[in-house]
């Protein structure tokens, strides 16, 4: 998401950090680089203009007091995090219910930008915080869209109001207001109307949309845009806006090779709020959106709320406290204790995304691995794991030969690949007592296969203006230190 335009972010900062004193030449320097950056990236020119001469105007008159400080390029960088979060929204929006239930959300949008499986997404995210979703078949027109939405309704158990088989057959605006009834009597709190698209905004589109507006007068209109569409979609957005109205922005397939002039231009020009994002075809690749931690993914930062999130949400609270007193007591890690890690990681999803999300994941050496990085090897170092006795995995130090040959034939796996696992996981296993005693960290740790090495973190930090710390002298030899210093 956003990797070239982050990447050139990068390479822009690079540049300015390496400047002792900035110049307003330097500045000039950047911000055009910046410019060419979001243009590149396809944001809207207006947008990009109101957005460089924020920049200068905040940056300019503060110049001879930021070269005062230890670290200009710092302070210019935090004044352009902070319009970044600004052209984004600034905070996030949440849902408004409805002051006496169901509330309802018209799901509305051109066709292919992913309304139905949006709409799966929505109920799914709304039933895992304790709402009752009822979805309500209102695309009858594009082809198996009624089929699709009662099967995405199946697979995360919420009910599906779909009396029409759709395909061209049956009246949406009938459907919508018979839907919120039916939600209303069996005290649904919350209905998601899922409402056909078109190809492109058109008379008979907006008619439609207005009419089941008017229908069901809904809590909340989201309109649906596919990020990867860029301005364009973003003109159909404001159409849309001029004709029909809506409240906020649902963005899908951040997770394609999106640019981002969609997300980062549909807030300034339609003066809605984005309120979600989908980055994938799972219908758990859903999340609220928040400028704040988009700006920081943009600017390399990564996005460690969210990851932070996930590895709670992943981990019940019986297995933290478990890991984390053993840990505290100086028990031994096992590999029983790893299967649990694993289990907890295949709950949070891809673990590509999730390590995308760390600070400079956008950068060359750390970029590679990741890519580089296979999910399914999650799967097979289960297998390996499970294909132990529990003796087996609370002491691999009983792992001869024969064992090691039967467990690699219990899991489908090489002998050499139970021989690596068990290896890297007394690695990790004695680096944690390192740890435990003071003499590790994590840079050097080995993690077993299945798990990534903890790469390097790059990229700039978002310290408010703080020096940053000088840099160690690698020697040993006092002369060279201070020949380093020098
Ligand atoms: P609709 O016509 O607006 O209802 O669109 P659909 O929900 O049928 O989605 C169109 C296509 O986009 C389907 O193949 C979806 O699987 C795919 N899709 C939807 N959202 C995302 C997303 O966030 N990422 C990716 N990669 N694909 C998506």
């Amino acid at each position: 998401m956003f990797d070239s335009l982050s990447a050139k972010f990068s390479t822009a900062f690079a540049s300015l950090r390496g400047k002792g004193r900035i110049k307003a030449g330097d500045l000039d320097e950047i911000t055009s680089e910046i410019r060419s950056a979001l243009l590149d990236s396809d944001v809207a020119v207006s947008v990009v203009d109101t957005f460089i001469s924020q920049i200068k105007q905040r940056s300019l008159p503060l110049l001879d007091e930021l070269n005062k400080s230890t670290n200009p390029s710092q302070a210019i960088f935090n004044i352009v995090n902070e319009e970044l979060v600004g052209i984004l929204g600034g905070t996030a929006r949440r849902i408004r219910y409805a002051k006496k239930a169901p509330t309802v959300i018209l799901l509305t949008g051109l066709q292919g930008a992913g309304k139905t499986s949006l709409a799966g997404k929505l109920a799914k995210f709304l039933k895992d915080q304790g709402n009752t979703p009822i979805l309500v078949a209102c695309d009858l027109a594009r082809p198996n869209a009624v089929t699709q939405l009662q099967l995405v309704g199946q697979s995360i158990s919420v009910p599906v109001f779909a009396p029409e088989p759709g395909n061209g057959n049956g009246d949406p605006i009938r459907v919508a207001k018979d839907g919120v009834r039916f939600a209303s009597e069996k005290l649904h709190n919350i209905v998601i109307v899922d409402t056909a698209g078109r190809l492109g905004i058109d008379a008979e589109l907006m008619a439609q949309a207005k009419r089941i507006r008017e229908a069901i007068n809904p809590d909340e209109v989201l309109y649906v845009v596919d990020a990867m569409v860029g301005q364009d979609a973003v003109r159909s957005a404001q159409a849309f806006d001029d004709g029909v109205g809506f409240d906020g922005v649902v963005l899908t397939k951040l997770d394609g090779d999106a640019r981002g002039g969609a997300a980062l231009s549909i807030t300034q020009v339609t003066k809605k709020p984005i309120m979600f994002a989908a980055t994938g075809e799972k219908v758990t690749d859903f999340d609220l959106f928040y400028p704040d931690r988009m700006a920081s993914r943009i600017l390399g930062l990564g996005d460690i709320q969210t990851l932070a999130e996930a590895t709670k949400n992943a981990f019940d609270g019986d297995t933290a406290a478990k890991l984390e007193s053993k840990f505290a007591s100086g028990e031994d890690f096992t590999l029983d204790d790893f299967l649990s890690q694993l289990e907890a990681m295949k709950k949070m999803g891809s673990m590509t995304k999730l390590l995308g999300m760390l600070p400079g994941a956008n950068s060359g050496a750390m970029k590679k691995q990741l890519e580089q990085f296979d999910d399914s090897e999650l799967i097979r170092t289960q297998a390996i794991v499970q294909s132990m006795t529990p003796l087996e995995r609370r002491d691999p130090k009983v792992l001869n030969g024969s064992r090691r040959a039967r467990i690699a034939k219990g899991s489908g796996r090489a002998v050499s690949d139970v021989n690596s696992l068990v290896d890297r996981f007394s690695g990790a296993q004695k680096m944690m007592k390192q740890m435990r005693s003071g003499k590790g960290g994590l840079g050097n740790m080995q993690m077993p296969p299945g798990m990534p090495q903890f790469p390097p973190t790059t990229g700039p930090s978002l310290n408010k203006g703080h020096a940053p710390k000088a840099k160690k002298s690698r020697s040993g030899n006092p002369a060279k230190r201070a020949a380093e210093s020098s």
